[in-house]
């Protein structure tokens, strides 16, 4: 597997691992855009958003909660999530991730 995310999952490559459980990892993105930038993965490696469909629906939900719980144990009040789907829609790893950031008083533009 040539997968950038799962090389971090199986700990090939080195990553500020903020969370890890038995389905996701959470790590610092190593170009934020934030003050906190945080991603967070499926361990079970699939593409983008535009290959999930209902039986993607459990995974998904949890991720989201996910994201928010992270974010404030990163001490966020409040925070930006993103989801870059396909190259047209900025994805650049294809191992979906949900980005989340805030921390400064401006948000940073997408
Ligand atoms: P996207 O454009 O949504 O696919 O976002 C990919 C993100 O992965 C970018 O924000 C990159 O800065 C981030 N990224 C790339 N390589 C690494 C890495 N080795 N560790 C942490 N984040 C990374
Ligand atoms: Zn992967």
């Amino acid at each position: 597997m040539t997968c950038l995310f799962c090389k971090i999952i199986r700990g090939e490559i080195p990553a500020t691992i903020v969370y890890e459980d038995e389905e996701f990892l959470a790590f610092k993105d190593i170009n934020p855009i934030d003050k906190v930038h945080v991603l967070i993965i499926p361990k079970i490696h699939t593409e983008s958003l535009l290959a999930c469909n209902e039986a993607h629906q459990s995974m998904l939900g949890k991720m989201l909660l996910l994201g928010s719980k992270i974010a404030q144990e990163q001490g966020l009040v409040g925070f930006r999530t993103m989801i870059n789907s396909g190259s047209k829609g900025g994805q650049e790893v294809f191992h979906i991730h949900f980005h989340i950031y805030g921390g400064s008083d401006k948000l940073a533009k997408i």
